[in-house]
């Protein structure tokens, strides 16, 4: 009985909220902010972050064909509207891949790019642990983590156990300083056998693949930190650093002012007020966020919505988007 009206609040909360939304949208048609990160052949992708490039070709070639296109840094004031900016988190090499489809088909695109990476062949923590505890290697049927708060031991005989590992690693990991995730992926590769030597598939760009996509008139670079932390979980002095230095990093790397952040993970919880605080002080004009929603002219733009595209193909990109206007 519980659990009947557990899901009977969830449908009026949901019907509520589309009911709000279209009055919303009537009062002021919204821009609605699509965040992708790769443009690739998906492998594990786990967290659903690659579109591949047939799919995200015929995404854009709709987008153009169906909407006004904005810049994400651009006074949306004066923009028609409803209207749509495309935008990338993160600073994959594969962004060069995208480029070359945006600027094919023409549509603007702001890529947020975390600086940590750059010219070297490290993996985001996220794909390193995704390689190591969910790829083809053959395992123990235990791991142990060695870590006075966060230390367990997970079965990890089948690849469902190996999932959950990962889930509550993974969510642990965001908000752990970056020499103590260090320590976890020395002992995650010890276990798993593997080493930190990989293809480069999930490489981040080098500072000449950087310099290709500032260079196109239809990018703009933004910021997106360092070492890509959980703002949140960071001391205020930590968080000025790593949002201040990633701006004067790209600034001096691309000879460029940068203007516009993203939060990294960019959930609620991922960051707070003085995040915000720190970003405006920083001098940037907007933020944005991850969570799924559409920004109206009243709306904080150091919070911007953003909706998560995965590898949808263009009926069901349509048809989502379609949605989103009306929720
Ligand atoms: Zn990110």
């Amino acid at each position: 009985m519980r659990k009947l009206a557990f899901y009977a609040w969830l449908y009026v909360e949901s019907e509520l909220r589309k009911t709000k939304n279209r009055i919303l949208n009537l009062i002021d048609p919204p821009v609605v902010v699509l965040a992708y990160h790769r443009v690739s052949v998906p492998q594990i992708d786990f967290h659903s972050l690659v579109v591949s490039p047939e799919n995200f070709r015929a995404q854009m070639e709709f987008l153009k064909r169906n909407f006004h296109l904005v810049r994400f840094e651009e006074d949306w004031a004066a923009a028609k509207k409803p209207a749509v900016a495309v935008t990338f988190d993160d600073g994959y090499a594969d962004n060069v891949l995208a480029l070359a489809i945006v600027e094919e088909v023409g549509v603007p695109v702001t890529f947020f790019i975390s600086t940590g990476n750059i010219d070297s062949s490290n993996e985001f923590w996220w794909d390193e642990l995704e390689r190591l505890v969910l790829g083809e290697a053959s395992y123990p049927p235990h791991f142990q983590l060695n870590d006075a708060k966060y230390g367990k031991t997970w079965s990890t005989e089948t690849y469902r156990e190996r999932r959950r590992m990962y889930w509550d690693l993974h969510q642990s990991a965001k908000k752990i300083t970056v020499v103590r995730r260090t320590g976890w992926l020395r002992q995650i590769r010890e276990w798993a056998g593997l080493n930190e030597v990989t293809d480069g598939a999930n490489r981040s760009l080098t500072h000449d693949e950087l310099m290709i996509l500032a260079k196109s008139q239809w990018v703009t670079i933004g910021a997106h930190t360092i070492s890509h932390p959980t703002l949140s979980s960071l001391t205020e002095e930590e968080q000025r650093h790593e949002v201040v230095s990633s701006k004067r990093q790209l600034e001096k790397l691309t000879g460029r002012e940068i203007t516009v952040f993203s939060y990294p993970f960019g959930a609620k919880r991922d960051y707070d007020l003085t995040t915000s605080r720190i970003c405006r002080e920083a001098g940037f004009n907007k933020a944005a966020a991850a969570f799924p929603g559409e920004a109206h002219r009243w709306g904080d733009p150091y919070q911007i919505p953003r909706h998560a595209i995965p590898n949808w193909d263009v009926d069901t990109f349509a048809a989502k988007l379609k949605g989103l206007w009306i929720r």
